[in-house]
């Protein structure tokens, strides 16, 4: 058996990020992965909001700066939103993942491939991961939205959630590249959005809906191909997924055993972002576990307790997205709106909503352009 001091199921971001920080500490860090690689089969678009883009500080070839969001409505109609000093970053996502990978492993981590693990059993004050070989001090699951570690340990589980569905595209033309490309359409992506995002070589074009309803990708093609040239485009990959919704779960850590990212449903309720929490607090998180088995604190979560994210005004608004379904003739009146102007602008610049200084200036000094493209 293998004597570790920290022991992470799944090499996602909060993974990856946890796996990093515990092994500068000096702590015996694993990391296991089912996956060959980290960068295979992934399910994410990748968009790092600013926040996440300058905690990863990504190498150039791997990211696209992005200054803007255009947002369409049900009628075609657009407008433009930007907030001074901010950009998303597109992703090499595989590539991304392969580098997060590298960084953990020279921090000291051993990243296991091609690992899945179902089986635990706590003994005494460690945890036995017999598929593995491993004994560990603590264990952290960070193996996504369905965590096993979650179900094994009686810990809560994500009950609601968003499902994805995205393809990879290469020769799209007519795209305006420095702009993530929102739709809103409460018929086809009722409860969330449509997107197309100008990404690093590819161009991605995904959905998002509420379950139970499914991500009919084809309808929303058939709707965007009238404002985008789609004839010499084709597809060289797929992502999907399912995204948590329903905010951060009850129970996420008991004893020696603590849930991260998607696995604790810290992922933004609204917007779905889930990359910067995960890759915050699971950073975060292991300072403190280690800082906890070396003695240093009494208790792993107290400090990352203050840091999780409460989604309170983005809950609410989660659920009137998904109780009210504000219908498509609304959002066509919305969108000439000065007031739901300045809303969207906080949603999408302002990962702390309200809280933020630069999003109350925003919102004081906006100024945006909208044109028709309908005609
Ligand atoms: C379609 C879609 C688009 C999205 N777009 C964005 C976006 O643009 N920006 C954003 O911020 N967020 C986005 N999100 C959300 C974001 O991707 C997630 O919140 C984020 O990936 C969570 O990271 P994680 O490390 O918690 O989990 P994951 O990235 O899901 O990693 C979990 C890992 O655990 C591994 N694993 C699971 N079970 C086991 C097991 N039993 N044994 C071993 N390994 C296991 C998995 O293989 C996986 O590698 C999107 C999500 C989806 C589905």
């Amino acid at each position: 058996m293998e004597q570790n001091d920290i022991t992470i199921i799944g090499a996602g971001f909060a993974g990856l990020a946890c796996a990093r920080r515990a092994a500068s500490q000096g702590m015996r860090t694993a990391v296991l992965e089912r996956k060959p690689c980290p960068g295979a089969n992934i399910r994410t678009t990748g968009i790092l909001v600013k926040e996440a883009a300058d905690l990863l500080n990504l190498p150039s070839h791997l990211s696209r700066h992005i200054s803007g969001v255009r947002l369409y409505s049900p009628n075609g109609k657009w407008i433009d939103l930007s907030s001074p000093g901010y950009s998303f970053v597109a992703t090499d996502t595989p590539g991304m993942m392969r580098w997060l990978m590298q960084k953990a492993e020279s921090a000291g981590a051993e990243v296991r491939l091609s690992q899945n693990v179902s089986q635990f059993q706590m003994e005494e004050s460690n945890v036995l991961l017999p598929e593995a070989g491993i004994i560990s001090r603590f264990l952290v699951g960070c193996d996504g939205a369905r965590s096993n570690v979650a179900r094994k340990f009686g810990l809560s589980s994500n009950r609601d959630f968003l499902m994805g569905a995205e393809a990879e595209y290469v020769g799209i033309d007519g795209l305006e590249q420095d702009k993530l490309h929102v739709f809103l359409d409460s018929k086809l992506a009722p409860g969330y959005i449509g997107w197309i995002v100008p990404g690093v070589g590819i161009s991605q074009v995904g959905i998002a809906v509420r379950s139970p309803h499914k991500p009919d990708l084809r309808a929303f093609e058939a709707k965007i191909a009238k404002l985008i040239d789609f004839s010499k485009a084709k597809v060289i990959g797929r992502r999907g997924g399912l995204i948590p919704c329903g905010g951060v779960l009850k129970h996420w850590y008991t004893d020696r055993v603590m849930l991260l990212g998607d696995a604790a449903g810290m992922v933004s309720p609204l917007t779905a972002g889930g990359i910067y929490p995960s890759l915050e607090l699971g950073a975060n998180a292991g300072i403190s576990i280690s800082h906890y088995l070396q003695g240093k604190i009494s208790d792993p979560v107290e400090d990352i307790l203050a840091m999780v994210p409460r989604y309170g005004v983005k809950g609410m608004m989660r659920w009137s997205m998904d109780h009210l379904s504000p219908p498509n003739a609304l959002y066509n009146l919305a969108l000439g709106n000065p007031v739901f102007r300045r809303i969207a602008q906080v949603l999408f610049f302002h990962h702390r909503g309200l809280f933020c200084a630069q999003a109350w200036k925003d919102i004081l000094h906006m100024g945006n352009t909208s044109a028709d493209v309908t005609g």
